[in-house]
């Protein structure tokens, strides 16, 4: 004779053998995963956190880019003031000393047959003179922008 089937009782909220989590997609949601590697509360929550990151990672590079034009525009400033002619030539090395990046740039334009790359309120061009690299610095008469 077969033995009687032994009931069981489940309680529903300890079915699940991992600890009580909080999502981390800003919801702050607490709930218990079903599996031990489900971080959020559900593929919805996950998407959100994903889209969340993404956007603060691109907002992130716009304001470094924007940071380095706003510096690359201030030191142009500084040595065309300082030498105080309408085309100021310096040492790209020093330019680079002192955080000038030469690979940003808003725009470029033709300039006595030259290209120059334009900042927010100049234009430079490098080449190269007796092997040293040199940065000319011209200050448009028109400015296209004014952001300082
Ligand atoms: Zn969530």
């Amino acid at each position: 004779m077969k033995e009687k089937e032994k009931k069981i009782s489940v309680e529903p909220i300890n079915t699940s053998p991992y600890k009580e989590r909080m999502c981390p997609c800003g919801c702050e949601s607490m709930f218990i995963p079903h599996r031990r590697d489900q971080l959020y509360l559900d593929s919805k929550h996950a998407n959100n956190a994903y889209n969340n990151g993404k956007r603060k990672q691109s907002s992130k590079n716009q304001v470094a880019a924007e940071k380095q034009l706003r510096k690359n525009d201030k030191l142009l400033d500084k040595y065309h003031k300082l030498f105080n002619v309408a085309e100021a030539v310096v040492a790209s090395v020093t330019l680079k000393a002192e955080g000038f990046d030469h690979s940003f740039f808003i725009g470029n334009g033709m300039h006595n047959e030259n290209l120059y790359y334009k900042t927010y309120n100049y234009h430079f061009r490098e080449y190269e003179l007796n092997g040293m690299k040199l940065t000319k610095i011209l200050l448009p008469k028109k400015k296209i922008y004014v952001k300082r």
